[in-house]
C-alpha cells in the first residue's frame, strides 16, 4: 500500500513542534511518511537573533542544524525553497525545479518583513527576519565602522549612525543589544564614542506599545541612559541616498538602516490558491485548517486565526506558533483515526524584552519584573523551549555555548 505523506513546509517554531509530535503520534504508524521541508538544513532561534545581529554572540548561537532535531529514521528532511504551494493538486513547487506531493500539509513558513509601500525600503536586507540577515547587519555595521574613517568628515556620522526602525520587542531587543557594543566598536575603529549614534524610530507614540507603561517608561529610561536616542509619534516617510525621511520633514542620514517595523506572511503564500488575510497570512478556522482545502493546514505567524475571546487574530508570536504546531500535529492524527479536531486557543503567557546586557523587563499580567529578575526570567524561556525540542543534550549544548562567549 502507498504511503500517506505527511509534509511540513518550514522548519521554524511551528514546524519543528509539528513534526515532532507528528513523529510520536504516528509511531506505530509507518505507513505515513513525514516530510519535512526548509531552506536551511537548520532551525533558527529566531528570538535570538537581535544577539548575533548586533554581534553580542555568534550566529552559530542561534540556530541548531535540523539532523539534531528530528528522528531521521521517521523524517525525511528535504533542503529546498519552496517558491508555490498548488493546492488544488497538492503539490509543492521548488525554487530548483523538483516538486514534491502531499496527503496532507502543513504550511509553517513563517513571516517577512513589511514595508509598508513606504518609498525606497521595498526589498531592504538589513531586516532582523534569519540568521544570515543578522549576519549581514553585523558585517554591514562593522563595514560602515571601517569606511567611516576613510570618508569625509562632514560625510562620517551616517557612517556611525545605525537608525533601527520599530519600537517593538525586535527593534528595542537589537537597540539594546547594539549599545552593549558601542565602546567595542569605538575602541576597535577609534571613533570617539559620543560619535557613535543609534537611533530608534517608532511611528506609534511609544514604543512596545503593548507592554505595561510603567515598564515601558522604565525600558525607555535604560535604553535612553545607554545612550539610544527615541524617537516616537513620527513615521518614516521615505529612504533615499542613506537618509531616513521623517514624515514631519526631518531628515537623518544613516548608512545603516535596520527594519523592523512590522511582519507579514511568507510572499509565496499570496502567490499560491490560499485565501489570505491580514497582511498574507493563510486564513484558518480554530482546527488552523484552511477552508477550501481540509488537508491544508497552517501555523505560527503565517497563519490568520481569529481568537473568537478577542475577535482578533491570534498574535504572531514564537508560543503562539508552538501551539499551533501541536495542534495541527494533533489534527491530522485526529482525522486518520476518526477522532474529533481540537481547537487551537490562544493563552496570552505575557512577554520578556531583553534591553541589551542583564536589563530587561518582563510583562506576566499580574507579575512584572525589571533587571536581572526579567532577563533570567527571559532567559529561563530560552531554556525551557530548547529542552522542549532538543532536552538536556541541546540545553547543555547551548550553555556551554554561552560559557565560551
Ligand atoms: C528578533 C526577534 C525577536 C523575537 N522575540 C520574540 C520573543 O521574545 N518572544 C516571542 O514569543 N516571539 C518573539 N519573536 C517572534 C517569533 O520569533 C516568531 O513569532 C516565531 O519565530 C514564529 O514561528 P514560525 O514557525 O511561524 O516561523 P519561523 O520561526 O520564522 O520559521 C519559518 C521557517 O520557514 C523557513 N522558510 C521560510 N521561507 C521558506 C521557503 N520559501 N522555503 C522553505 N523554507 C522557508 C524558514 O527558514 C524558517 O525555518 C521574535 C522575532 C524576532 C525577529
Amino acid at each position: 500500500m502507498a504511503q500517506k505523506q505527511i509534509v511540513i513546509l518550514g522548519a521554524g517554531y511551528a514546524g519543528i513542534r509539528a513534526v515532532q509530535d507528528l513523529t510520536k503520534l504516528f509511531r506505530r504508524n509507518p505507513e505515513y511518511r513525514l516530510i519535512l521541508i526548509n531552506k536551511h538544513n537548520y532551525h533558527q532561534f529566531i528570538t535570538e537573533i537581535h544577539k548575533p545581529a548586533a554581534g553580542t554572540c555568534p550566529a552559530e548561537f542561534a540556530r541548531i542544524p535540523i539532523s539534531h532535531l528530528i528522528d531521521e529514521d521517521r523524517v525525511e528532511f528535504i533542503k529546498a525553497t519552496v517558491t508555490q504551494i498548488k493546492p488544488e493538486e497538492n503539490l509543492i513547487l521548488f525554487e530548483d525545479g523538483r516538486t514534491q506531493s502531499y496527503d496532507y500539509l502543513i504550511v509553517g513558513l513563517g513571516a517577512d518583513p513589511e514595508f509598508y509601500n513606504i518609498p525606497g525600503l521595498e526589498g531592504h536586507r538589513l531586516t532582523l527576519r534569519s540568521v544570515n540577515a543578522a549576519r549581514l547587519i553585523r558585517a554591514h555595521i562593522e563595514k560602515m565602522f571601517a569606511e567611516g574613517k576613510q570618508a569625509p568628515p562632514e560625510e562620517r556620522p551616517a557612517y556611525w549612525t545605525v537608525i533601527i526602525v520599530g519600537g517593538g520587542m525586535t527593534g528595542i531587543e537589537f537597540a539594546g543589544e547594539l549599545a552593549e557594543m558601542k565602546p567595542r566598536l569605538a575602541k576597535e575603529y577609534d571613533v570617539p564614542l559620543e560619535k557613535i549614534r543609534i537611533i530608534n524610530i517608532e511611528a506609534l507614540p511609544n514604543i512596545l506599545s503593548e507592554a505595561d507603561p510603567e515598564l515601558v517608561a522604565h525600558a525607555r529610561k535604560v535604553l535612553e541612559e545607554k545612550g539610544v536616542e527615541i524617537i516616537t509619534g513620527r513615521p518614516v516617510a521615505k529612504f533615499a541616498d542613506n537618509k531616513i525621511y521623517l514624515k514631519d520633514g526631518e531628515i537623518i542620514p544613516s548608512m545603516t538602516v535596520v527594519w523592523s517595523a512590522g511582519i507579514r506572511g511568507n510572499r509565496i503564500l499570496e502567490e499560491s490558491a490560499l485565501e489570505t488575510a491580514g497582511r498574507g497570512r493563510v486564513v484558518v478556522d480554530q482546527y488552523l485548517r484552511t477552508k477550501q482545502y481540509p488537508n491544508v493546514f497552517a501555523a505560527g505567524d503565517c497563519a490568520y486565526c481569529i481568537n473568537p475571546e478577542t475577535g482578533k487574530p491570534a498574535a504572531p508570536n514564537a508560543h503562539n506558533a508552538i501551539d499551533m504546531g501541536v495542534v495541527c500535529a494533533k489534527n491530522i492524527y485526529n482525522l486518520e483515526h476518526g477522532k474529533e479536531l481540537v481547537p487551537f486557543k490562544e493563552v496570552y503567557l505575557g512577554s520578556a524584552t531583553s534591553l541589551g546586557g542583564t536589563a530587561g523587563i518582563a510583562d506576566m499580567g499580574k507579575l512584572r519584573f525589571k533587571g536581572v529578575p526579567a532577563t533570567v526570567f527571559k532567559e529561563m524561556i530560552n531554556v525551557k523551549y530548547v529542552f522542549s525540542i532538543g532536552g538536556v543534550p541541546l540545553v547543555m549544548r547551548r550553555l556551554l555555548g554561552h560559557l565560551r562567549k
